[in-house]
């Protein structure tokens, strides 16, 4: 996926600043974030989301950069948000799977971020 944001930021084509990196994932700030934390963990490998067959180590790496990024960032007691848009019915925007962890503000009760 020559083409794919994602995959030069995770594989450092484009270098970022990781939150956690292990062999499957890496976490990164998002560019526009829309709550004080609001981090993506994104798998190095090419999934174009969360059903695209994604071996279940790297979805065992996600849970972990989760709990990591709910730790560094702060938010691990207060409590977060993880949000995987799948599709572009949902607002999924850049088609390899991201999941969205929001935290640092009050997130309302509803669905969605307030
Ligand atoms: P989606 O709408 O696909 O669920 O979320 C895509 C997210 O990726 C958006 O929140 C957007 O701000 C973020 N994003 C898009 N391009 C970049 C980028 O180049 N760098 C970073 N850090 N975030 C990005
Ligand atoms: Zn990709």
């Amino acid at each position: 996926m020559s083409d794919c944001i994602f995959c030069k930021i995770a594989n450092g084509e484009i270098p970022s600043e990781f939150l956690y990196e292990d062999d499957n994932v890496v976490a990164f700030n998002d560019l526009n974030p829309q709550a004080p934390v609001h981090v993506l963990v994104v798998p190095k490998a090419h999934h174009d989301n969360f059903v695209d067959d994604v071996p279940a180590e790297t979805l065992l790496s996600m849970e972990r950069a989760v709990r990591a990024v709910a730790e560094r960032t702060g938010v691990a007691e207060s409590g977060f948000r993880c949000i995987m848009n799948t599709g572009a019915a949902a607002g999924q925007t850049v088609m390899h799977l991201h999941m969205h962890v929001l935290g640092g503000r009050g997130l309302g009760e509803g669905l969605l971020p307030a």
